[in-house]
């Protein structure tokens, strides 16, 4: 297999700010500063990612939907040929006028963090957030998406709902959605060991990162990651002010041949680290990315945990 990295994904956390508590989020080990993506940033990610036929994703370690242009960056970045995913939390939407003015700055993949179907066990994993609210949001935002934007439920296996798997995609795909039910990590080990999580198999297979390989994380700075389980900002290979795409790949590729690529990967248990790769990357088109993208999802394992 190439040990070379490809440019087909990008995570871009817009924002680190988030007012949700969730319990799976080790967002109090953050030392990165916070703050939000600014227009001269965004304008180099725009320049940067222009007609490459990437999946962009808002997402990381921040509500992508508390940054006041969330929705104008979502748009402005579906003209650059590029497809356009963003992760939320239902308790971040408002009201129905915020579902639609969503759904109208028209992503190609909305992805709802909804991690439990047992009321108990949701409320439990998102402290401070309504269940029952969240379930009317997101079956609200389900039908407004029907036919217009792609639309998955992420689910979560901790600790406490080792069993749910079968009844969530049950549940989920009886309403029309994509959906999927992953184990819960430790984001590089920041994640510490309780009743709702415990760190197993930690370390990489081949002592370099696959997740790294085909996907690039940027911060709202700009700064480059390795992913966004960097929470203090030490595995930074540059930022976007002062690279080209070609300067990207070369960081990352004297990266992954470190074995292993940074210190932060000898605690990290990211599902996603050890998966096998096709020798060549996906070429720049939809049907070749999802193919891509299914066959590396369907290797991440959601077998039950043992309980202790
Ligand atoms: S091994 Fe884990 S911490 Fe290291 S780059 Fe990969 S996903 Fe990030």
């Amino acid at each position: 297999m190439s040990d070379r990295v490809f440019f087909l994904s990008a995570d871009i956390e817009i924002t680190n700010k988030c007012h949700n508590r969730c319990a799976i989020c080790p967002r109090d080990r953050m030392t990165r500063t916070s703050g939000y993506m600014e227009e001269p940033t965004f304008s180099g990610l725009l320049s940067l990612f222009s007609g490459r036929g990437m999946l962009i994703t808002f997402s990381g370690l921040g509500d992508p939907l508390l940054h006041p242009k969330c929705l104008d960056y979502v748009r402005r970045l579906r003209k650059t040929e590029n497809s356009v995913g963003i992760v939320i939390h239902p308790s971040s939407l408002n009201d129905e006028d915020h579902l639609r003015d969503l759904v109208r700055s028209s992503p190609s993949q909305i992805t709802v963090s909804f991690p439990s179907l047992k009321r108990e066990i949701f409320e439990n994993l998102c402290p401070g957030s309504d269940f029952k609210e969240d379930l009317e949001k997101t079956l609200y935002l389900i039908n407004l998406t029907r036919n217009k934007t792609g639309i998955r439920i992420s689910g979560i296996r901790t600790r406490l709902n080792p069993y749910e798997k079968k009844d969530f995609l049950e549940y989920w795909k009886g309403k029309g959605v994509d959906v999927w039910f992953k184990p819960c990590h430790g984001r590089g080990g920041h994640l510490r060991d309780s009743r709702i999580y415990q760190r197993k198999g930690e370390g990489l297979c081949s002592g370099s990162c696959s997740l790294m390989r085909f996907h690039t994380f940027i911060t709202w700075q700009g700064d480059v990651l390795a992913c966004c389980h960097d929470l203090t900002g030490e595995t930074k290979m540059g930022n976007i002010a002062d690279m080209q795409a070609t300067a990207i790949l070369e960081a990352k590729n004297r990266a992954v041949d470190r074995r292993p690529p940074f210190v932060l990967c000898n605690l990290c248990d990211e599902p996603l680290r050890n998966v096998k790769l096709p020798p060549r990357p996906a070429a720049a088109d939809k049907k070749s990315r999802r193919i891509f993208f299914r066959n590396i999802a369907g290797q991440v394992t959601t077998d039950p945990v043992t309980i202790n």
